[in-house]
């Protein structure tokens, strides 16, 4: 929407320049949409945060360094986008209502790299998307 309006009289206080009448419906129309895109992610972090408050008993969060993460250009709109924090802030007052316990886990607690059923740790790349224990042949996928 913004890439079609690109040639539009948008208006320049500093130059005094008035924005055009389509200018001012393409503002009106481009803060609608971005006021219903802000709804549908609510909405949906709501709805998902209710879903896991009542299925699970104790959840486990993970403290990412997500200002590390919005360094990386290639990263930053689809981290940003995904409200990590909004999802924890409801996780966590949705304790009281259902009973769960909402608990951080470190940000270099290795969660990838420790078996599930032995709870050996080995180191694995990241491309890698199966994990397979060495030690008791335990396969997890995602
Ligand atoms: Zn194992």
């Amino acid at each position: 929407m913004q890439w079609d309006n690109r040639n539009k009289v948008l208006g320049n206080k500093k130059l005094k320049i008035k924005p055009s009448n389509n200018a001012l419906k393409y503002y009106t129309k481009l803060a609608r949409q971005h006021t219903s895109l802000a709804n549908i992610r609510l909405n949906t972090t709501q709805k998902m945060t209710t879903d896991i408050s009542r299925k699970a008993a104790v959840i486990r969060i993970e403290d990412l360094n997500v200002q590390g993460i919005i360094a990386n250009h290639k990263l930053a709109s689809a981290v940003s986008n995904n409200c990590f924090y909004e999802i924890r802030r409801q996780l966590i007052y949705k304790q009281s209502h259902y009973g769960t316990k909402v608990e951080l886990v470190d940000r270099w607690y290795p969660s990838s790299l420790r078996c599930s059923k032995c709870g050996h740790i080995q180191p694995m790349e990241l491309s890698e998307r199966v994990y397979n224990c060495g030690k008791c042949s335990n396969i997890l996928s995602p």
